[in-house]
């Protein structure tokens, strides 16, 4: 049959690039983060002496007062900047969103999420809906500006929103890095906060979950990471050749300013084994604020949940707003119901049913590729290659769950062939069984079981 001939030459031209861009990703030099540590920051802004709060940049003192009890909200505007072309650096709405649900997740520690093993901080993000101009808006902004892209120039000035009100996450080349932090929010007593130059920002190949563009960064936890200093916190390491005091109180002023986790002396970069020492403890390789590979990482613990909570109490006021939902993660539950399968190029009707909470749901559903509409309990989905979908339950009182359902495509290779095509731009190929130029959906159709 001479369509295999079409099918070999198609795989050759088209699958040998992938090839090439997979055995480029080497991740044995990459800088986890590139925010500066305690003692570059000490030298840059001057140790808070006289400051008074209980989160300082040179004490934690992290009393139950700091417990979540109400719900810290925080509005997000995401700016994504590519190179002149408008090319490198680009990312979707999707994208986004993909990015935010995980900082919940993770902040949140979301039953049937990969944050659940964690605890709750109870600090929501949410993307802005309305600009400081007060007009609608996506929460995202898109530059095109290679300096900008390569982290220089200044470009925060351009483009922050009130960086008191608007947490300003910047998606760029990273600086070379994963991402940064310019500073932490009690450096030089937290008068550098609210400046344009206060902003969490993300390698644009790190952000947000199941990119595929890196196997041991692909939770999106390097925003959980920088976020987590953006609200207070130090890395559990110290990096300077000696550990740091242990036990309290000694603790709470030195190293990571934190007693709950163990003194490490360098970061664990890699493996995630449980039985690795440091300083006589083991090392904290499950806590975000590590170097550990994403999906090592799950936890924040109490008393770094109750330094961010006073942090935002201290240093960001006007960053957040109390919801008084008091969520208590059995509120309110969602099915997704059955797995399922169809042929590429079908269809099949969704159908997530919330019970519990304060009724009166919504619904969000990620990714919303071949989804006919994400925002309702019964979508249709249409997916060119086998996609698991979760969906996100709010009641009336802003309390969520999640639950995913996979739709999976029954010719996998072909579906994955199409979807390769498919992004690569290619709608139609040459037939040499008939002689014509063919589409390719309708060519894939031909090759399956599913007519
Ligand atoms: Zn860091």
């Amino acid at each position: 049959m001479n369509s295999r001939f079409f099918w070999s030459v198609v795989c050759l031209v088209l699958w040998f690039p992938a090839v090439q861009a997979q055995e480029a990703f080497g991740e044995g030099d990459l800088r986890r983060c590139g925010t500066p540590t305690r003692e570059e920051l000490i030298e840059r802004y001057g140790e808070s002496r006289f400051d008074p709060s209980d989160c300082s940049d040179n004490l934690t003192n992290p009393t139950e007062a700091y417990d979540p009890a109400a719900s810290y909200q925080i509005t997000v505007v995401v700016h994504i900047i590519m190179d002149d072309n408008c090319n490198v650096g680009s990312l979707s709405d999707d994208l986004v969103h993909n990015q935010i649900q995980v900082l919940n997740e993770d902040f949140q520690a979301i039953k049937g999420s990969s944050g659940e093993p964690g605890s709750d901080a109870k600090i929501q993000f949410v993307l802005a809906t309305t600009d400081p101009d007060g007009n609608p808006t996506t929460g995202i902004t898109r530059s095109c500006n290679t300096s900008w892209y390569n982290d220089n120039g200044g470009y925060y000035n351009d483009l922050a929103w009130d960086p008191s009100r608007y947490m300003n996450i910047y998606t760029n080349s990273g600086d070379g890095s994963l991402g940064y932090v310019p500073f932490l929010p009690a450096n030089a007593n937290g008068s550098l906060v609210g400046t344009n130059a206060d902003r969490v920002v993300i390698g644009h190949t790190y952000f947000a979950a199941n990119t595929g563009n890196h196997t041991n960064f692909d939770l999106g936890r390097t925003a959980t990471h920088e976020v987590g200093h953006f609200l207070g916190l130090e890395h559990t390491f110290t990096n300077s050749g000696g550990c740091p005091s242990q036990g309290t109180p000694n603790c709470y002023s030195d190293g990571d300013l934190i007693c709950d986790t163990n003194a490490e002396l360098s970061p664990n970069f890699s493996s995630c084994n449980d039985t690795e020492n440091d300083c006589g403890e083991l090392k904290p390789i499950h806590n975000y604020m590590n170097y550990s590979y994403d999906p090592c990482m799950w936890e924040f613990t109490t008393e770094q949940i109750r330094r961010m909570r006073c942090t935002l109490e201290s240093y960001r006021t006007d960053l957040y707003t109390i919801v008084n939902n008091n969520c208590d993660g059995s509120d309110v539950a969602v099915d997704a119901g059955s797995d399922v399968a169809v042929c590429l190029g079908s269809d099949t009707e969704l159908s997530a049913g919330g019970s519990g909470g304060a009724g009166n749901y919504s619904y969000s559903w990620q990714p919303t590729d071949g989804l006919s509409d994400p925002t309702v309990a019964n979508p249709t989905a249409a997916p060119t290659e086998t996609t698991t979908y979760t969906v996100t339950i709010t009641d009336g009182n802003g309390c969520t769950a999640q639950a995913q359902v996979t739709v999976t495509i029954t010719d996998g290779v072909a579906a994955d062939m199409y979807s390769y095509w498919r992004n690569e731009g290619v709608g139609q190929g040459y037939d040499y069984d008939s002689n014509n130029i063919v589409n390719v959906l309708d060519f894939v159709h031909a090759l399956t079981a599913c007519q």
